[in-house]
């Protein structure tokens, strides 16, 4: 079933576990994470990125990723990452995707506030969710999410103080921190600073987002979890693990496009599979529907305010 992020995540962070973000980019990939999730009974995030467009448009990522989740027997949500322009955000709520994120974490403070709040204004009137950052989540070398890549990434991490008052202005339903955490392969083991992940999720409401997952140890990710990350994005893993398995495939000059995809879909189902389980979203596909109540009544609530507003704009 379709959902927006609040039925997943609320969920999560009350009970402690984290629900995986995999970008599928196409088809094989978007097979790959709802195997592996209807098979661990586990929610899950998938979408794409801004910058992942040029590797297949919105619209037509859009005509299989909404459908295939309203299919699906588990929660999924259908989530643009780094949305990095109005009008990209503003596309993927009118084709359907449940979820955006609105990254304006290189504008000024008071600018990614600005932004970020009327977006989510928008985004509840179509009763998605939508997620923001706060301080700024750089990239390693190489990474296909971008080549911002942050000399010393500590100056950038998210202030906890500032990062409540963040949520409060802006309304987002999750916020992504920066904790040592980066995009792409790391070439040095990332050093997360725990204690920053504890204090930010004791100031602030909302589930909290770890970018950059893939690369860090099944321990740091344990406990990230236990500190209260309550998303945690990965792509590198499931794109390596999808061509690992076509190069293996690919033994001789005869073979075709149709040999490889059932290896590429298998090897991004068993890499979705070990996240989930390290997670701890596996078997908890029906936790989430538990909440729905709750959260529909809240989004309802944000989609008549928001056009009430609209109805007294014009007036
Ligand atoms: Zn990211």
């Amino acid at each position: 079933m379709l959902v927006n992020m609040n039925e997943v995540l609320i969920p999560a962070k009350k009970n402690r576990y984290a629900v995986g973000l995999f970008n599928a980019v196409n088809l094989e990939l978007a097979r790959g994470i709802i195997a592996a999730a209807e098979s661990t009974q586990s929610p899950v995030i998938m979408g794409t990125a801004e910058i992942l467009l040029p590797y297949g448009p919105l619209d037509e990522v859009s005509y299989y990723l909404i459908p295939m989740a309203k299919k699906s027997s588990v929660p999924v949500v259908v989530h643009l990452d780094h949305g990095l322009t109005y009008d990209t955000c503003i596309k993927a709520l009118e084709l359907g995707f449940s979820s955006i994120m609105y990254d304006c974490s290189t504008d000024s403070y008071d600018e990614n506030v600005r932004k970020v709040k009327e977006m989510a204004e928008i985004a509840h009137s179509y009763g998605a969710t939508i997620e923001g950052e706060l301080g700024h989540v750089g990239d390693n070398e190489g990474s296909a999410e971008g080549s911002n890549h942050l000399e010393d990434p500590s100056k950038y991490f998210t202030d906890p103080k500032l990062a409540k008052d963040f949520v409060d202005k802006t309304g987002v339903d999750a916020l992504a921190i920066a904790v040592g955490n980066a995009h792409g392969a790391y070439k040095l083991p990332p050093k997360l600073d725990f204690e920053r992940i504890r204090t930010i999720a004791g100031t602030v409401d909302v589930p909290l987002v770890l970018h950059g997952g893939s690369g860090l140890t099944d321990n740091d990710f344990r406990q990230a979890i236990k500190e209260g990350i309550s998303k945690v994005n990965i792509f590198t893993d499931i794109n390596i693990a999808a061509v690992e398995a076509e190069f293996k495939r690919f033994t001789s000059m005869d073979k075709g496009v149709i040999d490889l995809i059932p290896a590429a879909v298998e090897a991004v189902k068993q890499e979705a599979m070990k996240k989930m389980k390290l997670f701890s979203s596996d078997g908890k596909a029906g936790m989430s529907s538990e909440s729905t109540g709750i959260t529909d009544i809240e989004t309802l609530t944000k989609i008549v305010a928001a056009e009430v507003a609209k109805y007294l704009n014009k007036q």
